[in-house]
């Protein structure tokens, strides 16, 4: 088991597999890309699968698959097959924007894959383009009923911008009621990757929650699963759910159960921090099971208390870059 120096236990690990994308999203990236990370620099799936089963051995039962876009890293799908394999993995998910997601449907399922978290931002095109700087919805949208219709938990992101897609909120919201969708309005972070310092954003968690009320006054708070990280609501006759996060505001680092590992192998202990260990590394060094492990306790022991004790060092790169 993994416990930090704050009585946390860690069993959760995110795991971004490549920082390219095929999206520009424009609170992720500039429109341009980024400096991506040579073939050499980014961890192999040989490196993933060993790092990952160790964590597993050492009680982490849950790992999401992210980038980056992780459908656009050559072969993914035969390395999340062989994750699926790691005994003591209960539940391997991931986290796609869907343009290329549905030609992996299957062999998800398969796999026993059954949660998908996808970004969709907006319902209308023209916005949707404007935000992402591709024309991709409609696909998006195609993916995300193939996947609802072949049984996945769905789980649809959107991140609120003040000026870009606060129009989206109730439509977005309305989805639920035909739709076993969890829909999830995540505030917007410091990680646009253009090193350009944000201001705080506007539609914090509350807002976003007081717009939705202004339309669905009966709506219900639900008992949030442990350690969740959203804050989670029904309304009455609607068949999915709406949550919103509170991710630039932070306040649900208390019970925050989750590493990361980026695509160049930095292990992170909080979202907000500039990586704490290199993995790459010590796997390079020809590190021993036992040496790793001991680098992750240590790691994992000197963790911050929370994301804004995090951030008094951090330098805000690419979403792409961590994995979300
Ligand atoms: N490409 C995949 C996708 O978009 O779903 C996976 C990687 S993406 C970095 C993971 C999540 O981070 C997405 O839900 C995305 O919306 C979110 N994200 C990216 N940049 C963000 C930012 N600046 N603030 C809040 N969420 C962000
Ligand atoms: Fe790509 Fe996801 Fe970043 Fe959008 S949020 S640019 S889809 S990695």
């Amino acid at each position: 088991m993994l416990k930090d120096n704050h009585g946390r236990t860690i069993n959760y690990l995110r795991l971004a597999v490549t920082d390219r994308c095929n999206l520009r999203c424009f609170y992720c990236m500039p429109e341009d890309g980024i400096d991506w990370l040579s073939r050499k620099d980014l961890m192999s799936y040989e490196e993933m699968l060993r790092i990952s089963a160790l964590l597993v051995d050492n009680g982490v039962n849950k790992i999401r698959i992210t980038g980056g876009e992780p459908f656009v890293r050559k072969e993914v799908m035969s390395f999340i097959e062989d994750l699926s394999q790691l005994n003591g993995l209960n539940q391997l998910s991931l986290t796609t924007n869907g343009v290329l997601t549905g030609g992996y449907i299957k062999r998800l399922w398969d796999c026993g894959v059954r949660s998908v978290n996808l970004s969709i931002d907006t319902l209308d095109r023209n916005r949707f383009f404007a935000i992402t700087r591709r024309d991709e919805l409609p696909v998006v949208l195609r993916t995300m009923h193939q996947l609802l219709e072949s049984g996945f938990a769905v789980r649809l992101n959107a991140v609120v911008m003040d000026g870009k897609n606060t129009d989206d909120i109730l439509p977005l919201v309305r989805l639920t009621k035909d739709l076993p969708l969890a829909v999830r309005f995540i505030e917007e972070m410091p990680f646009n990757g253009s090193g350009i310092e944000q201001s705080v954003p506007e539609w914090n968690y509350i807002k976003i929650l007081d717009t939705v009320k202004q339309d669905f006054p009966d709506i219900q708070k639900m008992q949030d699963p442990p350690f969740s990280t959203s804050y989670n609501y029904q309304i009455p006759g609607h068949q999915g759910t709406v949550g919103v996060i509170a991710a630039y505001t932070r306040s649900f680092c208390g019970s925050c159960n989750r590493i990361r590992i980026t695509p160049q192998g930095m292990l992170k202990t909080c979202l907000y921090d500039n990586g704490v260990l290199n993995v790459r590394d010590l796997l390079r060094a020809g590190s021993t099971d036992g040496e790793i492990m001991s680098a992750f306790s240590n790691a994992i022991n000197n963790r911050v208390k929370d994301g804004h004790e995090a951030e008094r060092s951090s330098v805000h790169e690419s979403m792409a870059a961590i994995g979300g």
